[in-house]
C-alpha cells in the first residue's frame, strides 16, 4: 500500500507485514546485543565497496575520480547522530525500496519463526547470531535517514523512518556516488556518541573489513587549549585493514582468527580449526578456511542446497561471496578466504566453472583440509568428536565421490564398535586385533540396537575380536567403495563364513559328521521355504543361542542396500539369501528328530517357516505376514505353558 502524500517530492510507504514484525522485535527489544547494529551498518558499507569495485571492472567510466574507497564514521554530538558514509556503489529509488523498504532475505520467515520461539525460552542471544542487517540500527536510534545515490543514476534520494509504520522517500541532493545512514541516536544511547566507544566497537566487529574505516582524529588537549589554538582535525584510519590471511602466522592471536570466522561464517561459535596458508608456485594463492565445530541453527552448512565456499578475492577485488569453484559440496562446511592473483580480474562465472587454476587451488585446498582434520583429530579429541557428530556423514560421503582420496578420507573417519565405549578410527581398530590376524569386520543395519541383536556378533563378543557397527544410511554407498583400508580387507559379517576358533582335529570331525546327519534335513527345509526366496541351507554353529541367520551370498548385493535402490526407483535383481540355522539350538534339535520321526509332519513344517520368520526380524527385515508368525509363536507359547 502506498499513501502519496506529496507526488513531486515526498512520497509515504507503509512496510510490508514482515519488516513490521522484525521492527516490532527489534524496538521492543528482548534484545541485550545492541552494539552489533554497527557491524552491520559497516558491512553494508564495504559490501558496497565491493560491489563498486567489480562493477569498476567492466565499466571503466563508473568509478570517475572518485576511486580512493574509504568508510567514514562521523559523531555529531550537538545533533545526537552517528553517520556512516561510504563511496559504494550507492542505491537508486528503486533499489532503496527494493532493500531498504523491504527485508527481502529470504530466510527472514523462519528468522522471525524461531525469535518468536527464543522469546519465549528466553534465548536472547540469538538475534546478535542472525544479524538483520541494516534494521537493527533501529534499536539505537529514534528515526534514520539513509542519503544515497546510485553511481548509475545522476539523482539522490533520501530515504526517512522512524522504524514504526513506515517510511519516506524524497528527491535530494547529493555530492558523488554512494550512501550515507545517519542515525539519529535515541536517548538511552548516547554513549554512543563517544569517540572511544565507536572506536571500540569498530576495533571489537569490524577489525579486519577490507576497507579503511575513518574516524576524525582524538584531540586530547583540554578545553582550554582547544580554545585557545582552533586545530583542523583530519580524518584517521581504525581498522586494520590488511587482511587477517596476508599478515604472518605468527602476528595473529588466536582470538583474531575466531573474530574473522564469525565475520566470514554465520557461526558465532569458535571453528575446530583453521588452516592458513601462502602457497607461492605455478598457481599462487593464500588462504584462510574454517572447520566448523556446532552446526548453526541459521545456516545450517549440512544442507546440500545451501550456497558454500570461500570468498574469491583477486587482486584485492571480492569476486564471489561464495566461490564453490574451490571447494567439492562434500566440503561445504568449510568457510573462509582464497586469494589468487593469478586469474584476470574481469573473470566471469562461466569461465570461472572450468578454470585450470582454480582446479589447481581446488584440489591443493581439499588435500590440506583432510590433512588438517587428521592433526585436529590428534589435537583436540573432544572437539574433533563434536564436530564428527555433526559432520560426519558428510565426510563420509567423501569415500563415495573422491575416489583417489578415499584412503586418507577413511583415515578421518570414526567408528561405534562391539566392544569399544567411544568411537574409534580404523587405525585404532586395528591396533585392538594386535596379536590377530587383521582384518577389518563391520556390520550394517538401520540401528544400532538393531545390529546388536544380530546372530552374526555371537562369536565375536566370546573372541573378544571388535566389530565396527555401520548404522548411517550413507554407510551402504562408503563401504561399497572402501572394499579395503591399508591393504587390510574389510569383511562384513553378515557375507563370509567366518570362524574365529581354530578347530580342533576332533571337532572338525565331529562337525562333518552333523553336516552328514542335517544334510537332507536342510534340502528339505530350502524347498519348504522355497526356493524362490533362499538359495541354500547351512549350518552355522558360531550363532550362539540364535536359532538362525540369514547370511548374504559373498558378492551379493545386501539387503540395506537392495532397499536403498529400490526406493530410488533402480531396477535391482532380487537377491537370494542363505538360512544358516544353528545345529546346537533346541529348536533346530527339534527339527532334525521330527525330520527322523515323520517327515511330513505339520510340526516340522512349523519349525521351518518359524526359523526362517526369526532370522528375517533378527536381521532387522520385514515379515510377509506378521500373523503366521503370531499363530505359530502362540502355538509354541501353548507347548510352553501345558
Ligand atoms: P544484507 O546486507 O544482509 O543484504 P541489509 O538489511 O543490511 O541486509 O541490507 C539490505 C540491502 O540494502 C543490501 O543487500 C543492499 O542491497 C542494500 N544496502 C544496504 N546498505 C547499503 C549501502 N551502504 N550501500 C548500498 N546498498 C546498501
Amino acid at each position: 500500500m502506498c499513501l502519496i502524500k506529496d507526488a513531486m517530492t515526498k512520497k509515504q510507504h507503509n512496510f510490508e507485514a514482515e519488516t513490521g514484525r522484525i521492527l516490532e522485535l527489534l524496538t521492543h527489544s528482548i534484545y541485550s546485543n545492541k552494539e552489533i547494529f554497527l557491524r552491520e551498518l559497516i558491512s553494508n558499507a564495504s559490501d558496497a565497496i565491493d560491489k563498486a569495485r567489480l562493477k569498476a571492472l567492466t565499466d571503466t567510466t563508473f568509478l570517475g575520480d572518485d576511486t580512493n574507497f574509504e568508510i567514514k564514521v562521523e559523531i555529531d554530538k550537538k545533533a545526537k547522530t552517528l553517520t556512516i558514509t561510504d563511496n559504494g556503489i550507492g542505491m537508486t529509488e528503486d533499489e532503496v525500496h527494493k532493500h531498504i523498504g523491504t527485508i527481502a532475505k529470504s530466510g527472514t520467515k523462519e528468522f522471525l519463526e524461531k525469535m518468536e520461539k527464543a522469546k519465549e525460552g528466553g534465548d536472547h542471544n540469538l538475534i546478535g547470531q542472525f544479524g538483520v542487517g541494516f534494521y537493527s540500527a533501529f534499536m539505537v536510534a529514534d528515526s534514520i535517514d539513509v542519503i544515497t545515490r546510485s553511481g548509475l543514476d545522476k539523482k539522490a534520494h533520501k530515504w526517512t523512518s522512524d522504524g514504526k509504520s513506515g517510511y519516506e522517500i524524497e528527491e535530494t541532493k547529493k555530492e558523488g556516488r554512494g550512501t550515507q545512514v545517519v542515525l539519529h541516536l535515541g536517548e538511552g544511547n548516547h554513549e554512543l556518541l563517544e569517540d572511544w566507544k565507536v572506536r571500540e566497537l569498530i576495533k571489537k566487529y569490524s577489525n579486519y573489513v577490507a576497507v579503511p574505516i575513518m574516524m576524525q582524529e582524538l584531540d586530547t588537549r583540554t578545553d582550554d587549549e582547544k580554545k585557545k589554538e582552533p586545530k583542523k582535525l583530519e580524518m584517521e584510519q581504525v581498522n586494520e585493514t590488511k587482511p587477517i590471511w596476508k599478515k604472518s602466522k605468527t602476528s595473529i592471536k588466536e582470538d583474531e582468527y575466531k573474530d574473522f570466522y564469525q565475520s566470514v561464517s554465520m557461526d558465532f561459535n569458535a571453528p575446530l580449526g583453521h588452516i592458513h596458508s601462502n602457497i607461492e608456485g605455478n598457481v599462487s594463492y593464500s588462504t584462510l578456511l574454517y572447520i566448523p565445530q556446532e552446526t548453526n541453527a541459521f545456516s545450517d552448512m549440512r544442507d546440500p542446497n545451501k550456497e558454500y565456499g570461500p570468498k574469491l578475492y583477486v587482486q584485492n577485488v571480492l569476486i564471489l561471496e561464495h566461490a564453490k569453484e574451490l571447494l567439492p559440496t562434500w566440503l561445504r562446511f568449510v568457510s573462509g578466504v582464497v586469494e589468487t592473483t593469478d586469474l584476470p580480474l574481469n573473470i566471469s562465472r562461466e569461465m570461472l566453472q572450468s578454470n585450470q587454476t582454480l582446479d589447481t587451488i581446488k584440489k591443493s585446498l581439499v588435500k590440506k583440509i583432510v590433512w588438517e582434520l587428521k592433526k585436529l583429530r590428534t589435537k583436540n579429541p573432544e572437539g574433533y568428536a563434536k564436530f564428527f557428530m555433526n559432520y560426519g556423514t558428510i565426510l563420509k560421503e567423501w569415500v563415495y565421490y573422491e575416489q583417489d582420496l578415499k584412503e586418507s578420507i577413511a583415515e578421518i573417519l570414526e567408528f561405534d564398535t562391539l566392544l569399544g565405549d567411544k568411537k574409534m578410527s580404523l587405525d585404532e581398530y586395528l591396533e585392538t586385533q594386535k596379536d590377530k590376524e587383521k582384518t577389518i569386520y563391520y556390520i550394517t543395519g538401520k540401528s544400532r540396537s538393531e545390529v546388536l541383536a544380530s546372530p552374526y556378533l555371537a562369536q565375536f563378543k566370546d573372541t573378544k575380536t571388535d566389530v565396527i557397527l555401520l548404522t548411517d544410511t550413507i554407510d551402504e554407498w562408503m563401504i561399497g567403495v572402501l572394499d579395503e583400508y591399508k591393504k587390510i580387507k574389510l569383511k562384513s559379517i553378515t557375507a563370509s563364513d567366518i570362524s574365529l576358533k581354530e578347530e580342533t582335529a576332533e571337532e572338525k570331525k565331529k562337525a562333518e559328521t552333523t553336516e552328514k546327519q542335517f544334510k537332507d534335513m536342510l534340502e528339505l527345509v530350502k524347498n519348504t521355504i522355497g526356493t524362490d526366496k533362499i538359495e541354500k541351507v547351512e549350518l552355522n554353529s558360531n550363532l550362539g543361542d540364535a536359532l538362525g541367520a540369514l547370511k548374504t551370498a559373498d558378492g551379493a548385493m545386501n539387503p540395506q542396500m537392495e532397499k536403498m535402490m529400490k526406493a530410488m526407483g533402480q531396477p535391482v535383481p532380487e537377491t537370494k539369501r542363505i538360512l544358516e540355522l544353528n545345529p546346537s539350538n533346541k529348536l533346530v534339535k527339534a527339527m532334525k528328530k521330527e525330520f527322523k520321526d515323520d517327515i511330513k509332519s505339520k510340526k516340522l513344517k512349523d519349525l521351518t517357516n518359524y526359523a526362517y520368520m526369526q532370522a528375517i526380524l533378527l536381521e532387522g527385515g520385514e515379515l510377509e505376514n506378521i500373523a503366521d508368525f503370531v499363530g505359530l509363536t502362540n502355538k509354541f507359547a501353548g507347548e510352553y505353558l501345558k
